[in-house]
Protein backbone atom coordinates (compact mmCIF):
# COMPACT_ATOMS: atom_id res chain seq x y z
CA UNK A 1 0.00 0.00 0.00
CA UNK A 2 1.11 4.01 -1.05
CA UNK A 3 -0.69 5.97 0.80
CA UNK A 4 1.76 6.29 3.53
CA UNK A 5 5.32 8.28 3.12
CA UNK A 6 8.15 5.94 3.06
CA UNK A 7 11.68 6.71 3.75
CA UNK A 8 15.15 5.31 2.18
CA UNK A 9 18.87 6.04 2.87
CA UNK A 10 21.85 5.52 0.68
CA UNK A 11 25.71 5.94 1.38
CA UNK A 12 28.02 5.33 -1.02
CA UNK A 13 31.99 6.42 -0.93
CA UNK A 14 34.46 6.23 -3.91
CA UNK A 15 38.35 7.12 -3.49
CA UNK A 16 39.82 10.10 -4.98
CA UNK A 17 42.57 10.63 -7.06
CA UNK A 18 43.90 13.58 -8.82
CA UNK A 19 43.67 14.36 -12.54
CA UNK A 20 40.03 12.28 -12.61
CA UNK A 21 36.97 13.98 -13.91
CA UNK A 22 34.59 14.80 -11.62
CA UNK A 23 30.87 14.86 -11.59
CA UNK A 24 28.80 15.13 -8.64
CA UNK A 25 24.62 14.83 -9.04
CA UNK A 26 25.36 14.81 -12.36
CA UNK A 27 26.86 18.27 -12.96
CA UNK A 28 30.36 18.62 -14.05
CA UNK A 29 32.87 20.28 -11.64
CA UNK A 30 36.00 21.03 -14.36
CA UNK A 31 38.15 22.56 -11.93
CA UNK A 32 38.70 20.10 -9.06
CA UNK A 33 42.20 19.47 -8.33
CA UNK A 34 40.56 15.62 -7.70
CA UNK A 35 37.75 12.91 -9.19
CA UNK A 36 36.21 10.15 -7.94
CA UNK A 37 38.26 6.35 -9.03
CA UNK A 38 35.10 4.20 -10.17
CA UNK A 39 33.43 1.49 -12.59
CA UNK A 40 31.08 4.12 -13.86
CA UNK A 41 31.41 8.02 -13.88
CA UNK A 42 32.12 7.77 -10.17
CA UNK A 43 29.28 10.15 -9.11
CA UNK A 44 28.63 8.93 -5.46
CA UNK A 45 25.36 11.35 -4.60
CA UNK A 46 23.73 9.73 -7.60
CA UNK A 47 24.83 6.63 -6.15
CA UNK A 48 23.54 7.33 -3.08
CA UNK A 49 19.98 8.88 -4.28
CA UNK A 50 19.36 5.75 -6.03
CA UNK A 51 19.99 3.80 -3.57
CA UNK A 52 17.90 5.85 -0.95
CA UNK A 53 14.87 5.80 -3.65
CA UNK A 54 15.43 2.05 -4.09
CA UNK A 55 15.33 1.43 -0.40
CA UNK A 56 12.66 3.18 -0.02
CA UNK A 57 10.09 1.75 -2.55
CA UNK A 58 11.39 -1.59 -1.24
CA UNK A 59 13.51 -2.76 -4.19
CA UNK A 60 16.96 -3.93 -4.77
CA UNK A 61 20.24 -1.64 -4.51
CA UNK A 62 22.11 -0.48 -7.56
CA UNK A 63 25.22 -2.66 -7.62
CA UNK A 64 22.37 -5.52 -8.11
CA UNK A 65 20.58 -3.64 -10.94
CA UNK A 66 23.59 -2.70 -12.86
CA UNK A 67 26.69 -4.66 -11.62
CA UNK A 68 30.40 -3.11 -11.24
CA UNK A 69 31.57 -6.81 -12.99
CA UNK A 70 29.80 -5.86 -16.40
CA UNK A 71 31.36 -4.48 -19.15
CA UNK A 72 28.27 -2.68 -20.13
CA UNK A 73 28.69 -0.24 -17.09
CA UNK A 74 32.23 0.87 -17.41
CA UNK A 75 32.30 4.63 -17.74
CA UNK A 76 28.36 4.62 -17.76
CA UNK A 77 27.00 8.03 -17.12
CA UNK A 78 25.37 7.84 -13.41
CA UNK A 79 22.16 9.33 -14.91
CA UNK A 80 21.05 6.68 -16.47
CA UNK A 81 21.24 4.38 -13.45
CA UNK A 82 18.98 7.15 -12.07
CA UNK A 83 16.46 6.82 -14.96
CA UNK A 84 16.27 3.26 -14.23
CA UNK A 85 16.10 3.54 -10.76
CA UNK A 86 12.98 6.15 -11.16
CA UNK A 87 11.16 4.00 -13.69
CA UNK A 88 11.09 1.17 -11.37
CA UNK A 89 9.55 3.55 -8.59
CA UNK A 90 7.15 4.77 -11.19
CA UNK A 91 6.06 1.24 -11.72
CA UNK A 92 5.72 1.07 -8.00
CA UNK A 93 3.48 3.53 -8.02
CA UNK A 94 5.74 6.14 -6.04
CA UNK A 95 7.59 9.35 -6.54
CA UNK A 96 9.98 11.29 -4.56
CA UNK A 97 8.18 13.94 -2.35
CA UNK A 98 11.75 15.29 -0.95
CA UNK A 99 15.81 14.69 -0.79
CA UNK A 100 18.43 15.83 1.60
CA UNK A 101 22.00 15.19 0.57
CA UNK A 102 25.10 15.58 2.66
CA UNK A 103 28.90 15.20 1.02
CA UNK A 104 31.56 14.72 2.64
CA UNK A 105 35.09 15.88 0.82
CA UNK A 106 37.63 18.12 1.14
CA UNK A 107 37.49 18.74 -2.54
CA UNK A 108 35.81 20.17 -4.70
CA UNK A 109 34.47 22.81 -3.26
CA UNK A 110 30.59 22.22 -3.31
CA UNK A 111 29.29 25.87 -2.44
CA UNK A 112 29.58 27.48 -5.74
CA UNK A 113 27.47 24.06 -7.51
CA UNK A 114 24.86 23.81 -4.83
CA UNK A 115 21.98 25.40 -6.70
CA UNK A 116 22.96 23.39 -9.89
CA UNK A 117 23.19 20.11 -8.25
CA UNK A 118 20.17 20.69 -6.39
CA UNK A 119 18.47 21.70 -9.92
CA UNK A 120 20.16 18.52 -11.39
CA UNK A 121 18.93 15.98 -8.90
CA UNK A 122 15.52 17.94 -9.44
CA UNK A 123 15.50 16.82 -12.82
CA UNK A 124 16.94 13.48 -12.63
CA UNK A 125 14.35 12.93 -9.54
CA UNK A 126 11.49 14.26 -11.07
CA UNK A 127 10.41 16.83 -8.05
CA UNK A 128 11.12 20.48 -7.52
CA UNK A 129 14.03 22.16 -6.57
CA UNK A 130 12.88 23.58 -3.39
CA UNK A 131 12.29 20.30 -2.01
CA UNK A 132 16.13 19.27 -2.70
CA UNK A 133 18.61 20.19 -0.69
CA UNK A 134 22.52 19.50 -0.88
CA UNK A 135 25.06 20.33 1.77
CA UNK A 136 28.90 20.17 1.85
CA UNK A 137 30.96 18.90 4.89
CA UNK A 138 34.59 18.66 5.44
CA UNK A 139 36.43 15.74 7.32
CA UNK A 140 38.17 17.78 9.57
CA UNK A 141 41.61 16.10 9.04
CA UNK A 142 39.92 13.10 10.46
CA UNK A 143 39.93 9.81 8.58
CA UNK A 144 40.30 8.94 4.97
CA UNK A 145 37.59 11.49 4.38
CA UNK A 146 39.75 13.91 5.94
CA UNK A 147 42.73 13.18 4.47
CA UNK A 148 41.23 13.67 0.90
CA UNK A 149 41.51 10.21 0.06
CA UNK A 150 37.95 9.54 -0.36
CA UNK A 151 34.42 11.43 -0.38
CA UNK A 152 30.93 10.16 0.88
CA UNK A 153 27.50 10.79 -0.34
CA UNK A 154 24.59 10.14 2.17
CA UNK A 155 21.07 10.43 1.03
CA UNK A 156 17.65 10.41 2.63
CA UNK A 157 14.45 10.80 0.59
CA UNK A 158 10.69 10.62 1.17
CA UNK A 159 8.57 8.72 -1.19
CA UNK A 160 4.80 9.27 -1.90
CA UNK A 161 2.09 7.99 -4.24
CA UNK A 162 2.69 8.70 -7.72
MG1 LIG B 1 29.33 4.33 -6.21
Amino acid sequence: MNEHPRIGLGIDVHRLEAGRTCTLAGVPFPGSPVGPVGHSDGDAVLHAACDAVLGAAGLDDLGTLFPDKDPANRGRASAEFCAAAMLRVHQEGLRVLSMDVVVETEAPKLQPMRRAMRDRLAQLFGLSADRVNVKGKTGEKVDAIGRGEAMRATVVVLLGPL
